[in-house]
């Protein structure tokens, strides 16, 4: 694999600015996610680097070298779409073979068994594209951008036409093939959770700016605005304003509660801030806890509802003041911690907020 740098690069349509001076920097073999709304810029970000749309500004750089200029069949890159496009009167075998005939490469069929060796597709290869499933389309139009070898595989959303638990099981599958070949990948999604169990860094778009970038873990834990706190999983937010810090935290009113935050998981250390907490990291407690350091408690508050989801439960938790917290807990044992319309406290340890 090569590394893919963008700088300064931007995306100027009539009246409409889709990608704003986006400064990027991929390392070789790595498992890039570009993560973002609907309409943030992502397919146009992706059309630039494979030669496909022209940046009004900025250059794109491949393995060190300077590709801006260059025409897409210029560039070492291949590019898996949504939509499969495979030839329908070819077998699979020859759609995977049919870029390295055209090519003139030396044993293309040989190549071709190789590739769909690699996606476990080799006992389908004279069948045709209408004779495979959904998931096995896609990994026939995998197959057929790895046998090129591409320093670079850009991958815009290519799991969105496949139902959910097909889609979960070719997101490990894809991170395996990955590993496996070593090219450097930029996948295009909306999915954080598919943006976070495959790349090993995210970096989260809107409106055609990255608003952060790092390893899901980061991201998740101390995300760094609103909407990246939002967009990656759920969060509780609540403006406050800090009344005292030290080293080691800001201690935040927030409507009377005194929520204290680590200082090194904060951006602001005075005036008026946003402090959050996820759903998973809140304990609820049916009578009040004794304080102690090291943990924010706010209530009482009231159970607003109760929604049982299988693996976890997720209660409402009205507060005056505070509004309605989400809570989500493991079942571990039977049945909900406490049910609708009881009385509740909430605690959690100061170092699992952010701010
Ligand atoms: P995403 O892939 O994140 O959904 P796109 O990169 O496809 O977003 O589009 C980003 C924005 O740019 C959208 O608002 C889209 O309407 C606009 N856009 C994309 N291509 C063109 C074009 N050729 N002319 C005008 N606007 C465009
Ligand atoms: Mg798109």
């Amino acid at each position: 694999g090569a590394d893919l740098e963008l700088r300064g690069v931007s995306k100027r349509f009539p009246g409409f600015t889709a990608i704003e001076e986006l400064d990027l920097t991929i390392p070789a073999g790595s498992f890039f996610a570009l993560l973002g709304p609907s309409g943030c810029g992502k397919t146009t970000t992706l059309r630039i680097v494979a030669g496909l749309e022209e940046p009004t500004t900025g250059r794109v750089l491949i393995g060190g070298k300077d590709v801006t200029d260059a025409k897409p069949f210029q560039r070492p890159v291949n590019t898996v779409f949504q939509s499969y496009a495979l030839f329908p009167h070819m077998t699979v075998i020859e759609n995977i073979a049919f870029g390295l005939r055209r090519r003139r490469i030396e044993d293309p069929l040989g190549k071709a068994r190789e590739a769909l060796r690699l996606v476990e597709l080799e006992n389908v290869a004279q069948r045709r594209p209408a004779q495979l499933s959904g998931g096995q389309q896609q990994r026939v139009a995998l197959a057929r951008a790895i046998v090129n070898r591409p320093a670079l595989l850009l991958l815009d959303e290519p799991l969105g036409a496949l139902d959910l638990k097909l889609r979960r099981q070719m997101q490990l599958e894809l991170k395996e093939i990955q590993a496996q070949v070593g090219l450097t990948f930029l996948h295009v999604t909306h999915d954080q959770e598919e943006a976070m169990t495959m790349a090993d860094t995210v970096a989260v778009m809107n409106k055609g700016r990255i608003e952060q970038m790092g390893a899901p873990e980061e991201l998740y834990e101390r995300p760094r605005t609103a909407f990246v706190a939002n967009f990656l999983g759920q969060s509780n937010l609540f403006g406050g304003k800090v009344v005292s810090s030290s080293d080691e935290s800001i201690v935040v009113d927030v409507h009377g509660y005194r929520v204290e935050v680590p200082r090194a998981r904060s951006q602001r250390h005075s005036g008026e801030v946003a402090v959050g907490v996820r759903p998973e990291k809140i304990e609820l407690h049916a009578n009040e806890p004794v304080p102690a350091s090291g943990i924010n408690i706010v209530g009482p508050g009231r159970v607003t509802d109760v929604s049982f989801s299988g693996v976890s439960t997720s209660y409402q938790v009205s507060l005056p003041g505070l509004g309605v917290v989400t809570v989500f807990a493991q079942n571990r044992s039977f049945g909900p911690v406490v049910h609708e319309g009881e009385q509740v406290w909430l605690s959690w340890h100061v170092e699992h907020g952010f701010g």
